[in-house]
């Protein structure tokens, strides 16, 4: 049977993300190489991140938390209660675009800084202001998750290397930023010192370490959000030759900037949708991993080849077949939340996709067999970034050889909106670490995943005082609810 023009080039149009089984062994054996590699060079993937415990559970204490990386600016204050459980009171802002973009440092700063101090005033009031009348050594503690590029030379010492995630502010590249917070900190008088600098995937793999339910070994955090990531545990062993002290564990996180592993394109392809994204972006030839798998690009992604798909089958072009306010004539006009919903549309006239499309896209005549089309296009991305990710969790779980030691079982931890809400995204990353013969059905069965839910603030937490209980000293942490008790 002929197949109808507009299914023939959703069909074209997929095709352009296929990644089959050939190219995902291919991937895992060159991102287990770049790893290697990074760990020999001072480059910008593979970054040790000076944590070199993991939590076992028993943890107890009260910490503060900022979580920077993406969308959301998150301020928190975290009370782990050392049996696996805590309680998390927290604040979300989105960070406004003229700060993302065109700022100064001390406009991204203070930004930063007023959220920490609309945080202690809503939450702990009055005790703030009397605490601020404190020496500085009782100030509260905050771990700050930084989830860009930086390079990192002590717990609490970073400077960032380079912006991405749409973020450009020019005059942070090559300062510590954990100074610049702590300057603005200090300009609004608040009690507290930032003492831990961390970045997301840390914060994952400590989070996972804490809370996994079976107790199982955590070999990997793993965040898939606005941006991707990836943090594991190495030998501190590798690090020395960066004047890295051998640490008690003998072990040292590594930040593995997963995002930026394949720059150069050894292994991944680049269909027309990917450059033109590459392009546009504020970051061309970086991180184009991040720019095939993660929230910050997918909507973009889907955006562009559905305009293709317009273009190619109606006759007078996509313009003809849009409400000219369509999102669709916007660039980043899509959230990637639209993929969701229509890869979770699972009624056979598609009607949540049709609506979607008509209302939200301003698609003008948004038919079943668009809707179908649009369907295959959306699986299509969705699918790539999934089994993309799992090439990045495979590499990992090889390099980590822990499926070596005979019948134990091992834990991963995920976070980002992307592998909580797109349906099937660890279904499909699973299957990748099925396909791959060092791990297989077997071996698959013994990786255990789980959301590590606020892994990143929870995560800051746990970093201070994983930190502070390596160095053989009290948790200050636990003095916070005396000091708000005032
Ligand atoms: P952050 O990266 O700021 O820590 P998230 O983990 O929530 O925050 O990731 C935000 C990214 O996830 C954004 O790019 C957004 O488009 C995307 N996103 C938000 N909701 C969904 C959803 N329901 N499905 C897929 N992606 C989503
Ligand atoms: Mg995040």
């Amino acid at each position: 049977m002929a197949i109808s023009p507009l299914a023939a080039e959703s069909q074209a149009i997929a095709a352009e993300f296929d990644f089959g089984t050939e190219g995902v062994r291919k991937a895992v054996k060159h991102f287990v190489r770049q790893f290697d590699d990074g760990l020999t060079k001072d480059g910008d993937t593979m970054i040790p991140s000076y944590v070199t415990a993991l939590p076992d559970g028993s943890e107890k204490g009260i910490c503060l938390a900022v979580d920077i990386g993406g969308t959301n600016l998150r301020v928190c204050s975290v009370e782990l209660y050392g049996d696996r459980t805590f309680t998390i009171k927290q604040n979300k802002t989105t960070i406004p675009h003229n700060i993302r973009v065109g700022s100064t440092a001390q406009d991204l700063f203070g930004f930063i800084a007023e959220q920490v101090e609309i945080f202690l005033r809503d939450n702990y009031g009055s005790s703030v202001q009397r605490a601020q009348t404190l020496s500085k050594s009782d100030h509260l503690p905050l771990g700050f998750t930084f989830s860009f590029t930086f390079h990192q030379t002590a717990i609490n010492r970073g400077t960032l290397i380079r912006w991405d995630k749409g973020f450009d502010v020019p005059d942070v590249v090559g300062k510590d930023v954990i100074v610049l917070l702590q300057d603005e900190i200090n300009r609004r008088k608040l009690p507290v010192r930032v003492t831990a600098l961390a970045n997301d995937t840390v914060g994952t793999l400590m989070t996972r370490s804490y809370t996994s339910p079976g107790g199982h070994e955590c070999i990997l955090g793993a965040v898939f959000g606005t941006g991707t990531n990836g943090a594991y545990v190495e030998k501190s062993s590798n690090f020395e030759r960066l004047g890295c002290k051998k640490s008690p564990s003998g072990k040292m996180m590594v930040n593995t900037e997963w995002c930026s592993i394949d720059d150069e394109l050894v292994v991944l392809s680049k269909n027309s949708y990917d450059d033109e994204i590459d392009k546009t972006s504020t970051n061309p030839g970086f991180t184009m991993f991040e720019k095939q798998v993660s929230g910050y690009y997918l909507g973009e992604l889907f955006r562009l080849a559905l305009l293709d798909l317009l273009d190619r089958t109606n006759l007078q072009g996509s313009l003809a077949a849009l409400r000219p306010d369509s999102v669709l004539l916007r660039s980043s006009g899509i959230e990637t939340a639209t993929l969701s919903a229509i890869e979770g549309d699972l009624d056979p006239s598609l009607g949540a996709t049709r609506q979607c499309l008509h209302k939200q896209l301003g698609v003008l005549h948004a038919t079943t067999e668009l809707a179908e089309a649009v369907k295959i296009i959306v699986h299509a991305i969705g699918l790539r970034a999934a089994r993309l990710s799992g090439v990045a969790i495979a590499a990992v779980v090889l390099k980590s050889k822990c499926l070596a030691q005979a019948d134990s079982h091992f834990d991963i931890g995920l976070e980002g909106s992307l592998v909580e809400y797109y349906p099937g995204f660890e279904h499909h990353i699973r299957g990748v670490l099925r396909e791959i013969p060092e791990i297989g059905l077997q071996g698959e069965e013994r990786i255990h995943m789980g959301l590590a839910k606020d892994g990143s603030g929870v995560g800051a937490a746990l970093i201070a005082m994983v930190a502070d209980k390596e160095k053989g000293e009290t948790s200050k942490c636990e003095r916070m609810p005396a000091l708000l008790e005032l």
